[in-house]
């Protein structure tokens, strides 16, 4: 298809976009726009006319008997290869409808305020194709200047229902983004008035980016998590390297260990066989240079998964050896984990790549594109209270990929919360399709989300499409939580860890705790994490103030302190949920206080377990703690209170910021 606005407004006109009457005019004859209400546009097209303002190829308020003269002028300096003639609609509210490739995520769809200001604006909304109506108005609503469209300073509001239709005949189910193969395209501007909206620009731009590919056949992964065997291919009898670290990670995990040696029958206490074909495993790790690594997985015929840990491949500019390795792994019919991956934990396999021993095993699960920073989250969540069920690191995802690990632990019977750091994954829009049909709740982190998109060449869209915007487009769409830092990863995992069988019977929020900044701070905190906290129930005030609080609002300021009532607290809750239920109970604590006047961790020890008996007795609410301060008490004291709090299945949080998020996340899986 050709790219000359004319042609791409006949398409779009037959898809039932409006766009103004017109008629192209290849000589210099005019009179065939006789038919035609003025004011009139004239506006040349040839092969070089991109941005036709800025040549001066777009001529506006024209009468027919201007036409020739003013067409004349535009020969005179460009390079024309034609005309189009159209009428000239009314004034409006600009905007921009476009429609790029993501390279990973494929077709998105981008509406903004439009015209002349919308680089200098970037008001825009994304939205992966297809959007729903709903998508459609909430990507308008969500637009900073979207008072332009509902009614601004008294003006009336623009035809919203016809600028959603023509959002969804762009992008909806069936929309136009389905036909136009692999180009992108760009409506700028689309004027919207009170009456009508009309497309009076349209741009196509022809590109090649790649095609998502079709999900695979569905692979069981429980042999991945929990293998009757492991093999080892790269250890050395000699010179200790990787191969030999998880030999002895596994034989600390204490699951059935096989080595895999040229020459040797032992390799560091573990017995050894010469080839992958003779281990009789569920597993093998690869830790053989990049350049073998094909060789290796070629023999890997009955084993069903294989995790190839070197790097050097595609992530290092050799595709070609990538490819290889994958095609060996379709050959020996296995499947094939990174390369350049850490590979796989789970407790319950004996499953490992830490040191150190593996811990409890639990419901929260762990898809990693990168294997340190699993590591870490492992360690670290674990030393929060984290217990996992699966923990998978992909690497450069050349064949096992997260979507379809994602699809199977959206299934497993013992994983109730799955969390993912991902970079680039590969199969983006089966990612997409994967979180949205997720029912566990997903918790999202992105590296590199600040880089930018791809380069806008000849369209403004694309240039105000980058990597982070598509992946909050993606958390939107898949109502699944977004968040930016690996402690917020592990919070928002423990919050559902510790909640995740709750059923919340209502919603609302409310935060109890010490008077003063800190409670202000607090309301200020969940504001930022887009949690409102709903006054207090008036019919409630009376009963609070026979509680000896003068109830000041939400947040709710009581005393807590090594002097306080330890009861207060509970009693308040108490006494307020008789009024009205909340979903989730912020309470938090300033740990410094109690140890002001003495050292004893006895009243803060009384005052967890005064929150965990509360938290007992009320099923269909959600308690989280926070301990603000928590440095300020001796060592151990709060390992102490966040086991009293986990014993109850209380999170416990050391700032108001890291809960925030944490309880905005639990309300994105309302459960009733
Ligand atoms: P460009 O290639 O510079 O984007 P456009 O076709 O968008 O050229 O025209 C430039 C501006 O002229 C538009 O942003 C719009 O404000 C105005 N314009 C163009 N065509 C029409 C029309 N048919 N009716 C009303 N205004 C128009
Ligand atoms: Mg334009």
């Amino acid at each position: 298809m050709s790219a000359y606005e004319h042609e791409v407004k006949a398409l779009l006109s037959e898809a039932g976009v409006p766009v103004p009457r017109g008629v192209v005019v290849r000589d210099l004859d005019f009179s065939r726009a006789e038919e035609l209400a003025e004011p009139l546009v004239l506006k040349a097209f040839g092969p070089g006319l991109v941005h036709k303002s800025d040549v001066g190829a777009v001529a506006l308020g024209l009468s027919r008997d201007e036409l020739e003269a003013a067409a004349a002028g535009m020969r005179a300096r460009l390079q024309v290869a034609g005309f189009l003639v159209e009428e000239q609609a009314d004034a409006g509210v600009e905007l921009i409808v476009g429609l790029v490739r993501d390279p990973g995520f494929g077709p998105v769809l981008l509406a903004g305020l439009g015209g002349v200001w919308t680089e200098a604006l970037r008001d825009t909304a994304l939205r992966l194709c297809p959007i729903s109506e709903e998508d459609a108005r909430r990507m308008l609503a969500s637009l900073r200047g979207s008072s332009v469209l509902y009614g601004h300073r008294g003006g009336p509001p623009v035809d919203v229902d016809a600028v959603v239709k023509l959002l969804m005949t762009v992008g909806g189910p069936g929309g136009l983004w389905e036909r136009l193969e692999l180009g992108e395209f760009e409506l700028n501007p689309v004027i919207a008035s009170p009456s009508r909206v009309i497309a009076v620009d349209a741009r196509y731009l022809p590109s090649s980016g790649p095609v998502s590919g079709v999900p695979g056949a569905e692979a069981d992964f429980l042999p991945l998590f929990e293998p009757r065997a492991v093999a080892v291919v790269g250890a050395s009898t000699t010179r200790p390297n990787f191969g030999n670290m998880f030999l002895a990670f596994y034989q600390a995990a204490g699951v059935p260990l096989v080595a895999v040696h040229p020459s040797a029958t032992e390799v560091a206490g573990v017995r050894a066989v010469p080839s992958l074909a003779e281990a009789d495993v569920d597993y093998a790790l690869v830790a053989v240079p990049a350049e073998r690594c094909a060789e290796v997985v070629r023999q890997a015929y009955g084993v069903p998964f294989v995790q190839v840990m070197s790097g050097g491949f595609g992530e290092a500019g050799r595709p070609e050896l990538e490819e290889e390795l994958v095609e060996a792994a379709r050959a020996a019919g296995t499947r094939l984990l990174g390369p350049n991956c850490m590979g796989v934990y789970c407790p319950r396999g004996r499953q490992t790549f830490v040191g150190g021993g593996v811990g409890p095993a639990g419901s929260v699960a762990l898809i990693s594109q990168s294997g340190g920073l699993a590591g870490e989250v492992i360690k670290v969540g674990e030393r929060r209270g984290l217990a996992f069920s699966r923990v998978a690191t992909v690497g450069n995802s050349a064949d096992v990929t997260p979507a379809e690990l994602l699809r199977w632990l959206a299934r497993d019977p013992e994983t109730r919360a799955v969390g993912l750091y991902l970079e680039d994954p590969r199969d983006g829009r089966e990612l997409y399709e994967a979180l949205r049909s997720t029912e566990v709740p997903a918790v999202l982190l992105v590296g590199g989300r600040s880089g930018q998109g791809q380069e806008a060449a000849a369209s403004h869209t694309g240039g105000m499409v980058s990597d982070r915007r598509v992946w909050e487009a993606v958390a939107e769409q898949a109502g699944v939580v977004l968040v930016s830092s690996q402690d917020d990863l592990i919070g928002v995992l423990a919050y559902f860890q510790a909640h995740g069988s709750r059923a919340a019977g209502s919603d609302g929020v409310l935060v109890v705790g010490p008077s003063g900044g800190a409670s202000v701070l607090a309301a200020d905190a969940f504001d930022l994490a887009g949690v409102r906290l709903d006054p207090l129930p008036g019919d409630a005030l009376d009963a609070l103030r026979g509680l000896g609080v003068a109830a000041t609002g939400n947040p709710l300021e009581v005393p807590v302190g090594p002097l306080g009532r330890t009861a207060l607290v509970p009693d308040v809750i108490a006494a307020l949920l008789r009024h009205r239920a909340y979903r989730d109970v912020v309470l938090h604590v300033n740990v410094q206080a109690f140890f002001t006047y003495g050292d004893t961790a006895e009243p803060l020890y009384a005052y967890a377990r005064a929150v965990a008996g509360a938290q007992d007795a009320l099923p269909g609410t959600r308690i989280t703690l926070v301990t603000r301060n928590g440095e300020c008490a001796p060592a151990g004291v709060e390992d102490e209170v966040r086991r009293i709090a986990a014993a109850a299945g209380i999170p416990v949080y050391r700032s108001m910021e890291a809960a925030a998020v944490a309880v905005a996340a639990g309300g994105r899986y309302e459960v009733a």
